[in-house]
């Protein structure tokens, strides 16, 4: 790498929420003074570039067609992809990776007893949308991954199949040994359904959408509306992604010619048993034939009529087939060599890929990605140069389970653990507020972007609005003073669902998911009517938000690849695991007393006594209190972490005061190269207990909840799940990584320091 001889003068900004603070001088973190203004005059040539007119040409083009993985229309958006960067002046080309996909073959639903009917399993088209009609290019309803089977059984209904549900099973005495289940869709990762029924001793799962949960309950169905008809059924995958996701047969390696695969039968991210979704018009007549006890009050849905839990009288015929084939993904990959730090990658991603046409999801946020390459390419054409090198992907397989995001990132698993600074993904986009979740430690590097991108409905800044929305949101005084006062929005933390897991979860690479969302809702997710007629009649019907979400990505990927000192802050993270630290507490304690206060009552005779005994009724069974742990080693490393964010900051401050410090690019590439790694230390080769694939020490999707984050993981699933030694272990090992973390943090405030002497 060429040492350049150039100072800089560096200025960091601390953000003072109010007026006063907007104009062209404005600092940004990370950048010097004069660098910041010509930063934010090449900031606002990009924000004039996308288009409303260009996202709507997009997105209608990519959802014309059906193009889920290994379809012709996948290829050919993928080759259509390829073209429209390279005429942009990109350098862009397609890797190949081959991969299990599994289609149906057989799909049968009967019920047998006590009447005879047979599921559907069919969307139907509906006239006034044209792509609806396009059958046979349309994956019929099924999930994917689901295990082959061929089962008669009982039907027992389990609400949403998660664990909770299991436990309220266990009060009412039934059992799903030897049963087939119906879970209704929602409440966690649909994977999680199937794979706790097996654990049960379940033969075969149902998943439908119940209209409580995206139909009829909440507005007009399509297409009189944006919710799910009758008919409509979600798609998806069910794959085990909480052990590992992407291509079953080649977990940890990209899935190239080459690979050595697993034979299907070793495969561990398969269903154990048969598995099928349907639509309420279907579930209806099956959960209709059900008797048994009432299901409890909360296990309700909207269909009219009294849902009982069974088993039975109910008997249910379930059969699965699919075609087992190898079929070929097309991950589209932009370049754009960085002028000065050629060896820093800034990596941004979302997937082309659908169900079926899926004009919300993916092209919604594929379309702006598109935006922000032709953007970055004219401002190439203008004379800017990036510091840094970005790469912009656009992925296929997302929706079997992040088949391409994942292979793309093991086969460059090394290339990226040297080189990535961070990821940045979208998936789709709707209208109203900014969503930001990812790594704490770009919450202020993301606030700060936040606050210099206007919101297209109310002209207030996207971060204005969103501090609006969470303080009418807020469920207390404590939180609403919070949101008034702190420097920062907290962002979410990210567990798994999208092509950010594999960077962040597997390669410990510091990532972000952005979109907006939460004005409009809908029931057509992973169905034949999530499509251009849809997306252009019930959510940004006028293509409002798809530029801003252009502008939103466009500058984050410029500031993290133009900034002098990377854009990394501790102080917000350190607080953030505090937080985590606090809950693991809470969750100790509230077992403790729950399990006191429960065998209590069993010792009084409480559930004997008020047990109606014309009703079956379990007692729960006497527990062992849970013991006191050891938290010390986690307390010790979070002040560790404290004080180390407290020096970091210190540093920049002082960076910012000396107003004309200078700093060399030599010293800005050592403080850097820790920045970079910061978030690598947050991850441990051994991976989490039971699923070694998934590194990160903070974030991880939860074993039994999927999509949902369970942070600080280790820790928390042990004490969720009554592993107490395990907890014991984990609290010393995660406090040993987080000791590290903050040791990295002083070297980093201390060449800072350093360098402003
Ligand atoms: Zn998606």
């Amino acid at each position: 790498m060429r040492r350049l001889l150039v100072s800089v003068l560096l200025s960091l900004l601390v953000i003072s929420v109010g007026i006063g603070e907007t104009g062209p001088s404005r600092p940004i973190l990370g950048f010097a003074d004069e660098s910041a203004r010509i930063e934010r005059d090449w900031e606002a040539k990009l924000m004039a570039i996308p288009k409303s007119e260009n996202v709507r040409e997009y997105v209608k083009r990519l959802s014309a067609r059906p193009h889920h993985v290994g379809s012709p229309y996948d290829k050919d958006n993928a080759e259509w992809l390829l073209a429209k960067f390279k005429a942009w002046g990109l350098d862009a080309h397609i890797e190949n990776f081959d991969v299990l996909f599994p289609t149906p073959k057989d799909r049968l639903v009967e019920l047998l007893e006590p009447t005879h009917y047979t599921a559907k399993l069919a969307e139907p088209a509906v006239a006034v949308d044209p792509t609806s009609g396009q059958q046979v290019e349309q994956l019929p309803t099924y999930n994917a991954y689901s295990a082959d089977g061929d089962v008669t059984g009982s039907l027992v209904y389990v609400n949403y199949g998660i664990p909770e549900d299991y436990e309220q099973l266990d009060r009412l005495g039934i059992s799903v040994k030897g049963a087939i289940v119906i879970a209704r869709y929602g409440a966690s990762w649909r994977g999680i359904k199937p794979k706790l029924a097996a654990e049960h001793g379940a033969i075969g799962c149902i998943i439908y959408s119940d209209p409580r949960d995206d139909g009829y309950f909440h507005g007009e169905v399509f297409p009189a509306g944006p919710w799910r008809p009758p008919d409509g059924a979600q798609r998806g995958s069910v794959m085990d992604m909480t052990v590992y996701p992407g291509d079953p047969l080649t977990p940890g390696v990209g899935a190239t010619g080459s690979a050595k695969r697993l034979p299907l039968t070793e495969a561990k991210s398969i269903t154990k048993i048969p598995d099928l979704p349907m639509s309420y018009a279907d579930a209806q007549p099956l959960l209709a034939a059900l008797q048994g006890p009432v299901a409890p009050e909360s296990w309700r849905g909207a269909l009219s009529i009294t849902y009982h839990v069974g088993p039975g009288p109910a008997k249910v015929h379930l059969k699965v087939k699919a075609n087992w084939d190898i079929k070929t993904l097309y991950d589209v990959i932009v370049r754009i060599p960085g002028a000065v730090y050629p060896h820093e990658w800034i990596v941004r991603g979302n997937h082309h890929d659908a169900w079926v046409n899926g004009a919300e999801d993916p092209s919604s946020a594929m379309a702006p990605e598109m935006e922000e390459a032709r953007a970055l390419g004219d401002l190439l054409k203008q004379g800017w140069r990036p510091k840094r090198t970005i790469i912009y992907c656009a992925w296929d397989g997302e929706e079997e389970g992040l088949l391409g995001s994942t292979e793309w990132a093991e086969e460059h698993a090394e290339e990226l653990r040297q080189h990535a600074v961070a990821y940045i993904n979208t998936d789709s986009n709707d209208r109203g507020y900014l969503g930001m979740a990812g790594s704490h430690s770009l919450e202020r590097f993301i606030n700060e972007v936040a606050h210099d991108i206007t919101d297209p409905e109310t002209k207030l800044s996207a971060w204005s609005r969103l501090q609006l929305k969470q303080i009418s949101s807020a469920a207390s005084a404590e939180d609403r003073e919070e949101l008034r006062h702190r420097t920062d929005l907290r962002i979410g933390a990210l567990g798994s669902g999208s092509d950010y897991t594999p960077f962040l979860q597997h390669l410990g690479i510091a990532s972000l998911n952005l979109g907006y969302g939460g004005e409009d809702g809908g029931g057509i997710y992973h169905s034949i009517y999530d499509d251009f007629y849809w997306y252009t009649h019930f959510s940004d019907t006028n293509f409002a938000y798809g530029p801003t979400l252009a502008q939103t990505v466009g500058v984050t990927v410029m500031r993290l690849a133009d900034a002098e000192l990377l854009p990394f802050e501790f102080t917000d993270s350190s607080d953030t695991i505090q937080r985590y630290l606090d809950e693991i507490k809470k969750l100790l304690k509230s077992k403790q007393d729950e399990v006191r206060e429960r065998n209590r009552e069993i010792d009084e005779g409480l559930f004997t006594a008020t047990a109606d005994p014309k009703q079956t009724r379990v007692p729960p069974p006497r527990e062992e209190l849970p013991p006191y742990l050891k938290f010390a080693p986690l307390e010790n490393a979070v002040e560790a972490l404290k004080r180390s964010s407290t020096s970091y900051a210190t540093a920049l401050t002082r960076a910012r005061e000396n107003g004309g410090a200078k700093l060399t690019v030599a010293s800005l590439q050592k403080v850097n190269a820790l920045l970079i790694e910061s978030e690598r230390r947050l991850t441990s080769p051994e991976g989490l207990p039971q699923r070694a694939w998934y590194r990160h020490q903070i974030y991880a999707p939860g074993y039994y909840t999927g999509y949902a984050v369970k942070t600080l993981p280790g820790v928390r699933e042990a004490i969720e799940q009554k592993r107490w030694q395990e907890a014991d272990a984990e609290m010393a090992r995660v406090g040993k990584i987080i000791e590290s973390e903050a040791q990295l943090i002083n070297v980093a405030a201390h060449e800072l320091e350093n360098a402003l002497r």
